[in-house]
């Protein structure tokens, strides 16, 4: 990079013989002179360039050598240029320039002493390779600082992204464990109650219909366990790209019919009452199993936080398009909190008694788009949610068919 380095001299003389005896005396390697026959032309390339060194000839028609100083001295791009001034006359010279006190200034007599110039402008020209020398090396220090500070910033905001993912991961765990416990303390609540019973002889508790009861309840907390533990690895095939869609003819009406049916215990024990619209014959290439687990998740959300209240569940089509709505008339979500809540682990209330894992609603859009379909909400606070579902009847084959 310094090898680049360029010294430019100045040299003004009005006879052009002058210019090109002085240029051979001053040449060198890494220098660039430029020549100037009147003190006009010097100021125009003294604007243009960085000159090292100028050496003027003092007698020139128009505008002398002393003029042109006098006007270098006036500007600040050129006030700090070394000058020599070349003269035929005596010594006496030195003094006819007043007020360069300040400047590196020296005179040169004709007939010029070759051992002289060359000595003296190389000392300039050394002092200006210098000088671009070190601008190059602030000016490199000042690049590395600034990719420093980006790096630095890059760092930090990596360190918060970092702290963030460390206080989900905590969140998470503490959610889990709270809603694995809840179905398993079920079952061993009803586990102990049965081994009471068996100690004290009290057979009339598992009589048939008795049985029937304890294992529908063993059923439920089991299938919630399983649901939890489905969810979180249904989390960490999304984050690997693993979601596997295995297309098959699906007929969505008959399918939304199973869940609700399947769900209707669950739906009674909710409080909601359930209407549904399903036209028949929805016929479209999905994955059956991921299907049903949209549905699953938007009929539960709705008896969760439905309030009791109705719900309805529709589903149509068009000529390209199945429609699945599930609408309820619960809590509903506010419009902030509607942008959210399709994050992992977003819940609205996360510092209510926990409710899930707030991975349903992630889960179920990664389904719906790896189906080249749409889920969409909308709700206000307080009037409940309609949650709407599109998919293509035929998608095109997607990367995360399989
Ligand atoms: P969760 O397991 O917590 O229900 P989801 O991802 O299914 O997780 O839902 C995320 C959050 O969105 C819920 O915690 C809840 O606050 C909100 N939500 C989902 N469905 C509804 C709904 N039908 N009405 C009101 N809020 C809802």
């Amino acid at each position: 990079m310094l090898s680049k380095i360029i010294t430019k001299l100045l040299i003004v003389d009005d006879i052009p013989e002058n210019l090109l005896a002085l240029d051979a005396l001053i040449r060198g390697e890494g220098r660039q002179i430029f020549h100037a026959s009147s003190g006009e032309q010097a100021l125009g390339l003294l604007l243009q360039h960085e000159f090292a060194l100028a050496i003027i000839d003092v007698q020139m028609p128009d505008m002398n050598g002393f003029e042109l100083a006098e006007l270098m001295r006036g500007t600040e791009k050129t006030k700090n240029i070394p000058i020599f001034f070349v003269s035929a006359a005596g010594r006496e010279l030195n003094y006819a320039f007043k007020g360069y006190e300040t400047g590196a200034v020296d005179f040169l007599q004709k007939p010029l002493d070759v051992q002289a110039v060359t000595s003296k402008v190389a000392v300039f020209a050394d002092l200006d390779r210098q000088r671009q020398a070190i601008n190059i090396q602030v000016k490199a220090l000042e690049q590395s600082r600034r990719e420093q500070e980006t790096l630095l910033s890059e760092l930090r905001s990596t360190q918060e992204e970092l702290k963030l993912a460390v206080r989900m991961r905590d969140d998470f765990m503490s959610i889990v464990s709270h809603e694995l416990r809840t179905p398993l303390n079920g079952l061993i609540l009803d586990n102990q109650l049965r081994k009471m019973h068996l100690e004290n002889g009290n057979m009339q508790a598992f009589s048939a219909d008795r049985l029937q009861l304890m294992n529908a309840r063993d059923e439920r907390q089991i299938t919630s366990l399983i649901r939890l533990i489905e969810d979180i690895l249904d989390v960490s095939r999304i984050r690997t790209g693993k979601l596997s869609i295995r297309r098959a003819e699906v007929d969505l009406s008959d399918l939304v019919e199973q869940v609700l049916d399947r769900y209707s215990a669950q739906l009674s024990e909710s409080g909601c009452t359930l209407s549904s619209d399903i036209a028949r014959g929805v016929v479209g290439t999905w994955d059956a199993f991921r299907i049903e687990q949209v549905i699953i998740n938007l009929l539960t959300n709705a008896m969760r936080y439905g309030a009791k209240k109705p719900i309805a569940v529709r589903v149509f089509a068009d000529d390209q398009f199945a429609y699945l709505q599930v609408q309820d008339h619960g809590i509903g979500i506010s419009e902030q909190d509607q942008q959210r809540i399709f994050e992992q682990f977003e819940r609205v209330n996360a510092n209510k008694s926990a409710q899930g894992l707030g991975l349903g609603l992630f889960i179920t859009e990664q389904i719906v788009t790896a189906h080249q379909g749409q889920i969409s909400v909308a709700s206000s606070q307080g009037e409940g949610a309609t949650f709407a579902v599109t998919l293509p009847l035929q998608a095109s084959t997607s990367p995360s068919d399989s």
